[in-house]
């Protein structure tokens, strides 16, 4: 895994600009957007500009990548004004997860006190 966009992935198209997305912040490493289907009052989406196909492989491949998402995690909750209240953020990995977009994705949740989760 080298990073590089896939012709076939859906965040790679939201990430240049060929499918239409409410960006919320851009970095040159990160790009984030509102999830279509929230699941909280802020649900956002932080993806690498780059191509992981979930956090192992971003981690393995790319480990200042990993901690840059981390970062601008914390970020972008100052931007939209949950970080006081505070906020989960969510990796889903592969199947068990439910992972259903191939592009490794922080989903950043708040603006409410959050259902606990699991099975
Ligand atoms: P996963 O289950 O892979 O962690 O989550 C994928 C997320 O992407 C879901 O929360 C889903 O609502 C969101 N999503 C799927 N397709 C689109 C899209 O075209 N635009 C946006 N903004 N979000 C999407
Ligand atoms: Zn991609």
């Amino acid at each position: 895994a080298d990073g590089q966009a896939q012709p076939d992935c859906l965040f790679c198209k939201i990430v240049a600009g060929e499918i239409p997305a409410t960006v919320v912040r851009q970095t040159d490493l990160t790009f984030t957007f509102k999830d279509i289907n929230p699941q909280a009052p802020v649900h956002d989406l932080i993806v690498p500009r780059a191509h992981y196909r979930n956090a192992a492989e971003l981690a393995a491949n790319a480990p200042e990548l990993a901690a840059a998402l981390l970062t601008e995690a914390a970020e972008v909750a100052k931007a939209v004004g949950i970080a006081d209240g505070g906020y989960r953020i969510v990796f889903n990995t592969d199947a068990h997860a439910g992972q259903t977009v191939f592009h490794v994705h922080a989903h950043v949740l708040g603006g409410d006190f959050l259902s606990t989760f699991g099975t």
